[in-house]
């Protein structure tokens, strides 16, 4: 079989499902209810841009409702379709689970290149497609909250949640319409660096268990591993910083849109990102070696490969090369089905997407209870800590009278920096936490049953588990 006989993303999404519920005891019908999506919701609309009206298509497909409201990002890219939005769907309800958010899942996605289009038309677009999605409750607090992904950040999801909230101007509700909005906007710190946060946390948590090390063939701890990074977006780019800063990992290799750079001794990703930001690329970045077939980047020697940007990247053509014996999945989909029974095979671990990139959800509800609790985050545990809190505004307040004139800190400076530093530690410990307890869940089934040989099915077990748990409570 090669490449083009290879199964679609949502086919890939299936057979890892199969695989998983043959050995589980479901009540017949229940395994195709869960594997199925519920509805798909195809949108054609047209926007008017310099002097004529744009056809643009968008998908929002809810996969499982098990929980609502449902939750997923909105992908920007010119290669959205329905069979990618269905697969990102089905692992966002699996992903959900999995982390025990209380959510179904469901993606969306639209057919553009945001590179096409400034900031002004960008907007108009984006507030048609939400008005859309909107209009049919796929945009909705208690039944569809959508949030970044691939080509949308902070700035969409500012445009989205101000969209609904015109078109609903008595929901008290409408902040929590959507995720991954900018602090100013009711966003929550930490939201913009959470799926690679969460990255850097499941690792650190992989390389708690020596057992699991032993098992990729690896030893010791971050340190000084040589990590491979395949895009470097804001789930790479995060994951590689705080990987090389605070782990102290080697980025040796980085692998982006038109080509690859290594240097064995360790990138600095700062300066490649600012080269990247400046020069729309990686070529030339100095004191590297270039690689113009960046695919080649990730057959390179590693400890660890982070392929951290589309799916299907490791497919039967390439899996024969692929010689890093841990992959963790920062991107959704990255391996065919087809290439992970081959690395399986051949020993290599793979911590699976829809834990490995769970960061970004996993944030996002603690964004949503914020928006709907109407109180800042932490708020309820800080009154627990006034005491320790009373020490710090003594000690800005002293600061405060020892600077004297040459620099006065005002009551609002003070409260923000207390509201800042809090809700950041809280968000960072409550993902760290949740990172720790869902690979503790997946790796006690992988440990304890014969018949689970990696943790991607051992993350299916424990997930589908809990979702027919809640289609059991539902009665259904
Ligand atoms: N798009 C992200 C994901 O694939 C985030 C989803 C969310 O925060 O709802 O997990």
């Amino acid at each position: 079989m090669n490449r083009t006989q290879e199964p679609s993303f949502r086919e890939s999404v299936d057979i890892m499902f199969d695989r998983a519920v043959e050995i589980m005891d479901l009540p017949p019908g229940l395994k195709e209810k869960i594997r199925v999506c519920n509805a798909t919701y195809t949108v054609r609309f047209g926007v008017r841009l310099r002097g004529e009206i744009k056809t643009f298509t968008g998908y929002r497909s809810v996969h499982s409702e098990h929980m609502e409201p449902v939750k997923g990002g909105i992908r920007y890219a010119s290669a959205v379709n329905q069979d990618e939005v269905e697969a990102l769907a089905a692992l966002m309800t699996y992903k959900c689970a999995l982390v025990e958010t209380p959510f179904g899942g469901s993606k969306g996605g639209l057919c553009i290149d945001p590179r096409d289009y400034d900031e002004y038309e960008m907007e108009l677009i984006t507030r048609r497609f939400a008005y859309e999605l909107a209009k049919r409750d796929l945009i909705h607090p208690s039944q569809n909250v959508p949030a970044p992904d691939m080509g949308t950040g902070e700035r969409e999801m500012a445009w989205i949640a101000d969209q609904y909230a015109r078109m609903n101007t008595t929901d008290i509700n409408a902040k929590a319409c959507v995720t991954g909005k900018p602090p100013h906007a009711g966003g929550i710190s930490g939201r913009v660096e959470a799926t690679g946060r969460g990255v850097q946390y499941a690792l650190r948590e992989f390389f708690r268990h020596p057992e699991d090390i032993v098992k990729a063939g690896l030893e010791g701890s971050l340190k000084g591993k040589r990590i491979i990074v395949q895009g470097l977006g804001n789930v790479g780019y995060h994951a590689s910083k705080f990987l090389s800063e605070e782990d102290h990992a080697l980025i040796t290799t980085i692998i982006e849109r038109d080509g690859a750079i290594f240097d064995d001794h360790g990138l600095d990703v700062e300066a490649v990102r600012n080269w990247i930001a400046a020069n729309d690329g990686v070529k030339g970045f100095p004191d590297a070696t270039y690689l113009e077939n960046g695919a080649e980047g990730l057959e390179r020697e590693c400890d660890i490969l982070i392929p951290a940007a589309l799916e299907g990247v490791i497919h039967l053509d390439n899996v024969d090369r692929i010689k890093a014996p841990l992959i963790i999945e920062a991107a959704n989909g990255p391996v065919t089905a087809g290439a992970d029974d081959i690395l399986r095979s051949k020993g290599c671990v793979i911590i699976p997407d829809m834990y490995a990139n769970a960061g970004g959800v996993t944030v996002s509800y603690f964004e949503w209870v914020k928006n709907l609790s109407h109180i800042r985050f932490g708020r309820m545990q800080r009154r627990q800590e006034e005491a320790r809190h009373q020490l710090v505004i003594d000690e800005l307040d002293r600061l405060d009278r020892h600077l004297g004139d040459a620099w006065s800190m005002t009551p609002e400076f003070k409260d923000k920096y207390l509201r800042g530093a809090d809700e950041l530690e809280l968000v960072r410990s409550g993902l760290d936490d949740t990172m720790r307890t869902a690979y503790q869940a997946m790796r006690e089934v992988w440990h304890s049953r014969d018949d689970v040989p990696d943790l991607r099915m051992a993350a299916y077990l424990v997930a589908i588990d809990r979702i027919a748990k809640s289609y059991r409570a539902k009665g259904l």
